[in-house]
């Protein structure tokens, strides 16, 4: 089965140009019965450009993502490793035409800046490294993957190690399966062949190398997988459908859909002087979001602090369940000494702290979660899938999510936000439906206020 099929892709995006509005309502009457769509439908979701209906497919896919995530938010920081990268990508600071120096973090440095995230309150890192088979090569990876499980600050501790590296071999991912990966997350960047082939230089420019990724990593045993495009590099109705199409080869190959897709959006960054010719208004990034959210509605969606807190609270909203906060991106930026705005990858949106944010979505009706458990429990894969389609995982995700919440509210929150946090835990508790299960969370978070820690569903 071939991955994406340009052709076809062009061919849908131009056939689904003029449904009608009682095609439309159809569309959305399925989506909201929590369906996935097909690529038609998708197509004509994206050719929709009324107003209004679009107003109708934000409100559709606020009720789905309440029906699936409820209010909860999940948080999570980069951290950067490595700057070194052989590869010449146009839109990124670390293309190796940027003569600035670069930058690995040794283990020791890792375990520093893991303290240093433990101090804000994080449990859910996203490691990121340039390739660079000399400098990052997978022992270095899986070493400080160990690390960083190793780290434990006071009552901190990293409970989940998410991985971006570049596409390598079926036994690099069966490495880094071992060293316990979370999930392992690659970018398409662009699905469109001759854009990608045009952008990038070096090992990463073999289109077909990128592709197959996600095939060679569920080979190598990682189950959890996320996907995502770069918008921004071309047409973004064509990479929406495009992300649609891989997942429903994933779902149909390997029996499990992407665990996650990530949105980002171009940035300027120091050194690069690429100009979008395909820029991303924010009005088409928000009906992206809603569209994804409504095509693949049990995928987590991802959004970074590439944007702006206005933008992030619209799109939590309408289909983002999983967040970055307090973020640098630089290797050892969560140093303050270390914060040199020229050896980031690219610049930032959102500066504020993981409490000012935490504070904010709190105030906005989110819950913010810190779970882990799914992944620790070994619900992951088809596994996580099947409880999130019957509905069961409500069962896990509310109370964890009530539970690590408290946790962070008594070890790292300012007492302001501790008050907030408060009334939102004391609101989600009524929440829970089931009897049994709200009193073994009242039970936990009695333990919890005298000092117990982790304690998970
Ligand atoms: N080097 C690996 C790779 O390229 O897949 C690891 C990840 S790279 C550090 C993380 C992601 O940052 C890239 O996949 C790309 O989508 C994104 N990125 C690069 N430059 C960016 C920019 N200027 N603005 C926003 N995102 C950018
Ligand atoms: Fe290197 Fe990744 Fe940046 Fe490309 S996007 S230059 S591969 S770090």
């Amino acid at each position: 089965m071939e991955i994406i099929n340009q052709e076809k892709i062009f061919d849908i995006l131009e056939k689904t140009k003029d449904a009608s509005q009682s095609r439309f309502e159809e569309i959305i009457n399925k989506a909201k019965k929590i369906k996935s769509l097909d690529l038609e439908e998708v197509g004509i979701l994206i050719n929709i450009s009324d107003e209004k209906l679009i107003q109708k497919m934000q409100q559709a896919a606020r009720e789905i993502k309440m029906a699936i995530y409820g209010p909860r938010l999940v948080l999570f920081a980069p951290l950067y490793v490595s700057s070194f990268c052989i590869n010449d990508c146009e839109y990124c600071g670390f293309h190796c035409r940027n003569a600035t120096p670069r930058k690995k973090l040794s283990l020791d440095e890792v375990r520093q800046q893991v303290e240093i995230l433990e101090d804000m309150g994080h449990k859910r890192l996203l490691l990121e490294f340039g390739e660079d088979p000399k400098e990052n090569p997978i022992d270095y990876v899986t070493g400080v993957i160990k690390t960083i499980y190793a780290t434990k600050k006071d009552r901190g501790s990293i409970r989940r190690v998410n991985v971006n590296i570049a596409a390598t071999s079926v036994e690099n991912y069966k490495k880094l399966k071992e060293a316990g990966i979370g999930t392992y997350q690659l970018f398409q960047e662009t699905y469109h062949r001759p854009t990608y082939e045009k952008l990038h230089c070096g090992p990463k420019a073999d289109y077909d190398r990128q592709i197959t990724a996600m095939d060679h990593a569920f080979a190598g045993g990682i189950d959890d997988l996320g996907i995502g495009v770069l918008f921004g590099l071309y047409d973004w109705r064509f990479e929406v459908l495009s992300l649609a199409a891989h997942a429903d080869y994933m779902e149909k190959t390997f029996g499990v859909g992407p665990h996650t897709i990530s949105v980002p959006r171009f940035r300027p960054a120091p050194t690069v002087d690429f100009k979008s010719e395909h820029e991303v208004s924010d009005n088409d990034f928000l009906k992206l979001i809603a569209i994804l959210r409504l095509a693949v509605p049990y995928t987590g969606m991802i959004m970074s602090t590439r944007e702006s807190p206005e933008i992030r609270r619209q799109a939590f909203e309408i289909g983002i369940s999983q967040t970055s906060a307090g973020s640098r991106t630089t290797p050892g930026g969560y140093n303050e000494k270390n914060k040199k705005e020229e050896l980031a990858q690219f610049n930032l949106s959102d500066h504020r702290t993981l409490d000012e944010i935490v504070r904010d979505i709190c105030k906005l009706g989110y819950l913010p979660s810190f779970c882990t458990a799914c992944y620790r429990s070994g619900r992951t894969g088809d596994d996580f899938m099947k409880y999130a389609k019957a509905g069961t995982i409500q069962n896990f995700c509310q109370p964890n999510a009530i539970s690590t919440f408290k946790e962070y509210l008594l070890d790292y929150a300012t007492p302001e936000t501790r008050e907030v946090g408060e009334e939102v835990i004391k609101r989600e508790i009524k929440k829970i439906k089931d009897a049994r299960v709200r009193q073994k969370l009242e039970e936990k978070l009695s333990l919890i206020e005298k000092g117990k820690r982790d304690l998970y569903f």
